[in-house]
């Protein structure tokens, strides 16, 4: 890890941001409905946007969370703190004789990104078409989809700490990229803000369609293909945020022991599973939920979608204490019908932060 060094930013030797006093509206109560896609209609005390590094913010009242586009996070009440919207813009695109190399501030979008990548010709991102969310919330939780992940080809995360004003630059293998996980949710980093993300897409393609239903477009697809397709499935599973609300999928995917499988197996005999290692496997939380009968089930104006379990909705004016009273409804189920303890994806924010189920 290296401190201070600011990548291609104009602070001539400077070591730290310095950070400015913003004028913070006392005045409480700014609506969250549009700053994250579940749509509730709670408050935060402030809303600082961060379009510039220069503009680092002091924030002394209260506390503190980091924003993008609000597509993993649901403000499940009010906020007593101070939501910092990072809207930093910015792509930077090189070659080496190999190598296309990206760096992207963290408040780009990142399907955009992935979609103007395929328009140059670099290709690798395709399988990832359509994850909603920023730059600045992909290696959080190494995002991936079918097959593939962030972590194959991002190189380096540079970040500042929104205490000290301290730059510093993660190499991958310090970012602990793990299974939808990284360094970067370890409370010890709840200070530091992602400001660029570096990746490296080799110019040798390599297609991997290796998953369920990218297998029907053969063994030597065209990078195209792959995102068409990629396009087409996730349009025809989940719901658009932009018509109801919404933060993709709710919980996450378990990894279990295999003999446990191996147990739940004889009762129901059709679960599926993916192999992890030799020790473990992965269910589909998917098929857990929909077995236990919540596919539509709605609690208030909160509903369990139709056609993708996974994916809890704000149907109707919902509320915070809905979507808690159906997700832990669900956790408790899958908890006492199969021994599985469902961890939520998404981040859950309530007064002063990040809540558990
Ligand atoms: P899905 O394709 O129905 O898959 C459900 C689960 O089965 C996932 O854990 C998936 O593994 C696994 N799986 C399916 N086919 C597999 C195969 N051939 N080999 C190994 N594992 C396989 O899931 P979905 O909910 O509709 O999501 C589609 C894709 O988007 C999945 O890859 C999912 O992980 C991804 N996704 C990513 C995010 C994110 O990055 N935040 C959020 C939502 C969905 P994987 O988990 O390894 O893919």
């Amino acid at each position: 890890m290296y401190h201070g060094l600011a990548i291609g930013l104009d602070l001539t030797g400077a070591l730290k941001y310095t950070r400015h006093i913003q004028s913070q509206r006392n005045t409480l109560l700014i609506e969250l409905s549009n700053y994250h896609t579940f749509g509730f209609r709670n408050h935060a005390a402030r809303v600082i946007q961060l379009q510039q590094l220069e503009q680092l913010p002091v924030v002394s009242e209260g506390p503190l969370y980091i924003l993008g586009e609000g597509s993993n996070s649901i403000f499940v009440e009010d906020f007593a703190g101070t939501v910092l919207k990072v809207s930093l813009k910015g792509i930077e695109i090189s070659e080496t004789d190999d190598l296309f190399r990206i760096r992207v501030a963290a408040g780009e979008n990142w399907h955009d990104l992935v979609t103007m990548l395929m328009t140059k010709g670099i290709y690798g991102a395709e399988n990832l078409a359509l994850i909603p969310g920023t730059l600045g919330a992909a290696p959080i939780q190494n995002i991936g989809a079918y097959g593939r992940e962030l972590a194959e080809f991002c190189t380096l995360v540079e970040t500042v700490n929104l205490t000290t004003g301290v730059v510093s630059c993660f190499t991958a293998t310090e970012c602990q990229f793990g299974y939808r996980d990284s360094l970067f949710k370890r409370a010890e980093m709840a200070s530091e803000l992602i400001t660029y993300v570096h990746m490296d897409f080799p110019k040798h393609w390599i297609p991997q369609c290796s998953y369920g239903e990218l297998q029907a477009l053969g063994s030597t697809p065209t990078a195209q293909q792959i995102f068409d397709k990629v396009v087409e499935v996730r349009r025809a599973k989940l719901p658009d945020p932009g018509k109801i609300g919404n933060a993709g999928s709710f919980f996450k995917n378990p990894v279990i022991q295999r003999r446990h499988f191996l147990s739940l197996q004889h009762e129901w005999k059709d679960i599926p599973c993916y192999p992890v290692d030799e020790e473990h496997v992965k269910v589909p939380a998917a098929w857990l939920i929909d077995r236990l009968g919540f596919k539509g089930k709605t609690i208030g104006g909160v509903a369990c979608h139709l056609s993708q379990p996974l994916v809890l909705v704000n149907q109707a004016e919902g509320t915070g204490d809905e979507l808690l009273q159906l997700a832990r409804n669900i956790k408790q189920s899958v908890k006492k019908e199969f021994s599985i303890d469902l961890e939520n994806e998404v981040r859950l924010i309530g007064k002063q932060g990040q809540i558990c189920l």
